[in-house]
């Protein structure tokens, strides 16, 4: 092929088109890519406005919308490409620093006096401390409340002593009660990320019974491609991104950027084990994020097997972790309606620039 294409998700069937074969093949057992162009026309009286908002009249008249859809798990991303051709936008920080400083003396800031504590009492980090959230989502929901306030301020060394002080919690959970082994953990950064308290905490439950449905979803989504194909569906996952250029590997730990995206950038980290290399990965994702994607509000989950044996099959399940973009903190729209809640998601950003900018990250030296 000597014909090149712009690496671009709106050119996704160009590019698995020239794929190695068996490549494609994989490509095709877990995604099904689609294209679709909508065409309008439009009043003279609106070529002002619609120049400045899209570049070109030409744009809007007729724009390519790829459909990707993740054939194993269900889920559906559709990519516009006027949306997708937007730049990747890096507001100033100042003004938001401005704005968290002012949220200062929250109940997080004297944690031994503004939260409530675990019957099981505290783990203390280096850098945090737990607490037992007020009004809880499962039988067990802890916090690992940062030191300091504003959440977007965070080093490596912070990073680990959170995730790290996390887990001691969820052990000390499963052992207060043996029937509690399903752990979650989360990062709700900010209003858009749905957290509402400002000062940085992570989230932590402890579930019995069986995994959160979505968690199990894709457990169950797994082991029936692991039947149909007599293989690991994560390993395959790793492959498909990796051969579109899509993935990018730091200390046996791949990074991609999703082909069906749930919200803006989606960014998957998956381990074999809830390692160094998980921690460093993740972290500097985040620090991508954060640094070079220009985002503010994101959420963070990290699905992981049980606590201990279960009934059910985990053979070959990961740890993962997926962090998605919710947007800028002065926009007032809602960045799911109908469509995402419903249908499918609809995304902006292109998972091609968003591997550029993890790729730039992790070999920064
Ligand atoms: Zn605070």
């Amino acid at each position: 092929m000597s014909e090149k294409f712009e690496r671009s998700i709106l050119n996704i069937d160009r590019l698995v088109e020239v794929l190695p074969s068996e490549e494609r093949a994989r490509l095709r057992r877990i995604f099904d890519v689609s294209t679709a162009t909508g065409e309008l026309l439009a009043p003279k009286s609106m070529y002002s406005w619609i120049e400045a908002h899209f570049g070109s009249v030409e744009a809007v008249l007729r724009q390519r919308i790829v459909k990707i859809t993740n054939l194993v798990t269900w889920e559906s991303s559709l990519f516009n490409e006027l949306r997708a051709r937007r730049p990747i936008e890096v507001l100033e920080g100042g003004e938001l620093e401005e704005i968290i400083r002012q949220s200062e003396g929250d109940p997080f800031c004297k944690p031994l006096l503004g939260t409530a504590e675990d019957t099981f009492g505290r783990v203390e980090g280096r850098y945090s401390i737990t607490a037992s959230n007020i009004a809880k989502c499962d039988g067990f929901h802890g916090l690992v409340i940062f030191d300091h306030h504003n959440p977007l301020v965070f080093t490596e060394e912070e990073f680990y002593d959170w995730v790290e002080t996390a887990l001691v919690w969820a052990e000390r959970a499963h052992d207060q009660n043996e029937e509690f082994k399903y752990p979650f953990l989360l990062w709700n950064c900010l209003w858009r990320g749905a957290a509402s308290i400002v000062h940085g905490h992570l989230q932590m439950t402890l579930s019995c019974e069986m995994h959160y449905a979505k968690i199990e979803c894709l457990r169950r989504a797994a082991l029936a491609y692991r039947s149909s194909h007599g293989r690991n569906y994560f390993g395959d996952l790793c492959r498909v991104h990796r051969a579109l250029g899509l993935a990018h590997e730091n200390r046996g730990v791949h990074l991609l950027a999703y082909l069906t995206p749930v919200r803006e950038k989606e960014a998957l980290i998956i381990s074999e084990r809830l390692d160094d290399g998980f921690k460093d990965s993740t972290f500097k994702a985040l620090r991508c994020f954060r640094d070079r994607l220009g985002v503010t509000s994101f959420n963070l989950a990290i699905y992981m097997p049980p606590l201990a044996e279960a009934e059910e099959d985990w053979s070959g399940f990961p740890v993962i972790a997926r962090l998605v973009d919710r947007g800028h903190y002065m926009t007032k729209m809602a960045d799911i309606g109908a469509m995402e809640l419903y249908a499918a998601s609809v995304i902006a950003s292109d998972p091609f620039r968003v591997i550029e900018a993890l790729a730039a990250e992790l070999d920064k030296v």
